[in-house]
């Protein structure tokens, strides 16, 4: 890394120049906080946007604004094109077979939702199981615990090591014949940590169990295909992807959501509607009842447009050798723990120091105009599990650099003198 560092800044392509040449298409990086240059390392919360995400859904209501599926006249028509090309974006992001295998939502949680408030009913009975994991976003909990009060079913949880790799072996034998279903984050918002799930899904499939994955941490940092991981469903959020808040996807096998019923009811969703009764539409638009978030959708558009320009394997390889940067630049400071330190990781840098609550290091941190999360990342569980209240949380994005590691370290070196 020194050596890459070295070349970098005697003029050749590295880490410092990916960085800054990225961070310039982002312009609220050029605003100063408190009087310092901004260091935004809270990107697991939600990233920031490049100027063609925020053109884009400008021109979208200076040009294009009108309801779609609905009118017969031009706007509507070419509203309804721009939001359809968007689906087609989202299929390509994840390579599904189909277009119709995506369904817009308001981001994971609401696609999760979906999932356990249509295929849920229809498919649980009491004393069926839904296999858990102990790192899950509370978003990937709640809605399980909410059909499980509803149908009777029972949430199992698969444990965790020191480490934060999911224990395998007690996901193995956790498995059994009453599993329907598995939901596991991809990546875990609070300790990065990549799951093994191919191996979750094979093994689900094999025991006779579907498969959510909780794409949320991971879509924006590393390729992601729905068909050679063989999932069922895939859930993610447009902001954590350089694109709009209140926009994000849900990816269903086409068999698994043609079969599911509606779970929210309203127009564009039906194909009849008498006082009798209704009819439905298909997928995807049986899920979309009522207008949708369709400039969300033109943004999210140019925000998979902007990563695909950029390349997700230049965005992981860049993201990977920051996290090795900073794992040693965090090592180093005595009383510093690093929470999460699994083999595979994503840039996400989890950590407690001695004596500071993460709040007060938070506080101290964005004294220094350097922005992270504490708290516990929606995943009060986890922390349960580790027996603390919470971590501070650096979560890296392809607009970062050393120079924001850097800082990060500097800032939390001066927080603990500050406390001693
Ligand atoms: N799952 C994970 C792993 C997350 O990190 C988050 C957000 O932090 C969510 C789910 C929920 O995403 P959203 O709030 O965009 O619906």
């Amino acid at each position: 890394l020194q050596n890459k560092l070295a070349a970098s800044a005697a003029g050749a392509p590295g880490l410092v120049d990916q960085g800054l040449q990225w961070a310039a298409d982002f312009p609220i990086l050029d605003r100063p906080i408190r009087g310092r240059r901004l260091v935004y390392l809270d990107n697991g919360a939600t990233t920031q946007k490049p100027r063609t995400v925020i053109d884009a859904e400008s021109r979208y209501y200076l040009e294009d604004n009108a309801n779609i599926h609905r009118g017969v006249h031009w706007l509507s028509q070419h509203a309804t094109d721009l939001y359809e090309a968007g689906r087609e974006r989202v299929r390509g992001l994840l390579n599904a077979a189909r277009s119709d295998e995506i369904v817009f939502t308001r981001g994971t949680t609401e696609a999760i939702n979906l999932v356990a408030q249509s295929w849920g009913p229809a498919n649980l009975q009491a004393g069926d199981e839904i296999l858990l994991t102990a790192m899950e976003h509370h978003s990937n909990i709640v809605p399980w615990q909410m059909l499980a009060a509803r149908t009777g079913a029972v949430i199992k949880v698969v444990p965790i090591s020191d480490s934060g790799e999911l224990d395998m072996d007690a996901f193995h034998s956790l498995l059994g014949a009453r599993t329907r279903l598995v939901a596991s984050a991809h990546v875990s918002n609070a300790l990065g940590t990549i799951n093994p799930v191919d191996e979750i899904v094979r093994a689900a499939h094999a025991a006779g169990a579907l498969v959510l994955l909780d794409g949320a941490q991971a879509v924006a940092h590393q390729a992601v295909d729905v068909q050679a991981l063989g999932c069922d469903f895939y859930a993610f959020s447009g902001h954590k992807l350089y694109g709009p808040t209140g926009i994000g996807a849900l990816y269903g096998r086409h068999e698994l959501l043609q079969a599911m019923p509606p779970w929210q009811g309203g127009g564009d969703m039906i194909r009849t509607v008498a006082f009798e009764g209704s009819t439905y539409a298909d997928v995807p638009q049986r899920f979309e009842a009522g207008t949708p978030n369709i400039a969300g959708v033109v943004g999210l558009d140019a925000a998979i447009a902007y990563v695909q320009h950029v390349g997700l394997d230049a965005i992981e390889a860049h993201e990977q050798e920051l996290l090795a940067y900073g794992t040693e630049a965090l090592s180093d400071i005595k009383g510093l723990r690093l929470i999460g330190t699994a083999r595979h990781k994503a840039a996400i840098l989890s950590f407690v120091v001695e004596g500071i609550h993460p709040h007060d290091l938070g506080t101290i941190l964005d004294m220094e105009g350097v922005a992270i999360r504490a708290g516990h990342h929606c995943a009060m569980p986890l922390m349960t599990r580790y027996g603390i209240p919470g971590t501070a949380r650096a979560s890296l994005a392809l607009y970062n650099r050393p120079a924001d590691i850097d800082a990060l370290a500097a800032a939390v070196r001066k927080a603990i003198d500050l406390f001693n």
